[in-house]
C-alpha cells in the first residue's frame, strides 16, 4: 500500500480513489454478495474495494487498464490467504478486451455474475452500454458513477434522456445514496452516487431486429431538443406528421408532446405501432 501511495494518480484515467471507509463499507452493505458470487470490478485502483469485495464473495476478477498498479496489485490481493475470496487482476483495457471471452473462461455464463465497480468516469456511458448489451450481460451491478448521471439513468418520464431510455429498456435502474467528492483523493470536480441496475432476462432475450427498431425510433425522437417529438420523427425516419401524430394520440399523448416526456413502455408501443 505505502509504494501505492507513492504512484500519482492519472486524471486522465479518472483516478480518483476512494478513500472513505465508511463509503467503502456502505457498497458492500448495499451490494448484498454472498460465499456464492462471483463479482467483476471494473478499475480496481489501490484495491481498497477489491479488498473488502473478496472478503464477502467467492471470487473478484478485477481488470485494470493502469500498468503502474498491475503489480502491486498482484502482491497485495492474489493468493492472500487472509481473504476469504480469491482474486485475480486482469491488465487491460474494459473497453478493448474481448469481454464475452472473460466471462465464458471463467464459467460464469451458467451462475452469472454481478459488476461492482467505481466507474472511471470518462467513459461511464461505453461502460455501461458495454455491460447491457454485451452477450452474457451481469445479473446486477452496483457501481458508482457521477451523480449527475445517475440521476438521468434513473429519470423518470418527464426528464429521460437516450441515456435513461437505453438502460432502463434493458434493466431496472434504482439510485441508492450520494457519496460526496470529500470521500476522494484526489478530489473530484462533482459529487457522485452509487446506483443499482437489476438485468431482466426477459428484455435482454428480446428479438435483435425489434431492439433495432426500437432505438432507431428513440434516437430519432430526441435527435432535436428543442422539437417537438412528432417533428422529430417524422424528420428522422420520413414519415408524414400525420402518421405520427395520429399514433400519439392513440398513446394518450398530446401532439405538443416531448421526447423526454416518454417512458419505456411509451417508446415501446410507439415503436410497435411505427412502420419505418
Ligand atoms: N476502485 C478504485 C477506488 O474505488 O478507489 C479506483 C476507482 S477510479 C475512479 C477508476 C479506476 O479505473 C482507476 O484505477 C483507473 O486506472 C481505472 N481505469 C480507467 N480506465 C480504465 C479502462 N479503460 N479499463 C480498465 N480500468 C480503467
Amino acid at each position: 500500500m505505502l509504494y501505492m501511495e507513492n504512484i500519482k494518480a492519472k486524471k486522465s484515467l479518472g483516478q480518483n480513489f476512494l478513500k472513505d471507509e465508511a463509503v467503502l463499507e456502505h457498497i458492500i452493505e448495499v451490494a448484498k454478495l454472498s460465499k456464492e458470487d462471483v463479482v467483476i470490478e471494473i478499475g480496481p485502483g489501490h484495491g481498497a474495494l477489491t479488498e473488502k469485495l473478496a472478503k464477502v464473495c467467492k471470487k473478484v476478477i478485477a481488470i485494470e487498464i493502469d500498468e503502474r498498479l498491475i503489480e502491486l496489485l498482484h502482491t497485495k490481493l492474489v493468493g492472500n490467504d487472509s481473504l476469504a475470496g480469491e482474486v485475480e487482476i486482469v491488465s487491460g483495457d474494459i473497453l478493448k478486451i474481448n469481454f464475452p471471452e472473460l466471462v465464458e473462461k471463467h464459467g460464469l455464463i451458467e451462475g452469472g455474475y454481478k459488476v461492482v465497480a467505481n466507474l472511471p468516469y470518462y467513459i461511464t456511458s461505453p461502460i455501461v452500454r458495454l455491460l447491457l448489451e454485451t452477450k452474457h450481460s451481469p445479473t446486477e451491478m452496483v457501481v458508482m458513477v457521477q451523480k449527475e448521471v445517475a440521476e438521468r439513468i434513473v429519470a423518470k418520464p418527464g426528464a429521460m434522456s437516450i441515456l435513461a431510455v437505453s438502460v432502463q429498456y434493458y434493466a431496472k435502474a434504482q439510485f441508492l445514496f450520494t457519496v460526496f467528492k470529500q470521500s476522494f483523493d484526489p478530489m473530484p470536480k462533482v459529487d457522485s452516487a452509487i446506483i443499482r441496475v437489476t438485468y431482466s432476462r426477459e428484455q435482454k432475450e428480446q428479438d435483435k431486429e425489434a431492439t433495432k427498431k426500437f432505438f432507431r425510433i428513440v434516437k430519432s425522437g430526441f435527435s432535436a431538443k428543442r422539437k417537438t417529438l412528432i417533428n422529430n420523427l417524422a424528420n428522422g425516419l420520413q414519415l408524414q406528421k400525420k402518421v405520427v401524430e395520429e399514433k400519439l394520440v392513440s398513446l394518450g399523448f398530446s401532439p405538443n408532446t416531448r421526447a423526454q416526456e416518454l417512458g419505456v413502455e411509451d417508446w415501446r408501443k410507439l415503436a410497435d405501432s411505427l412502420v419505418v
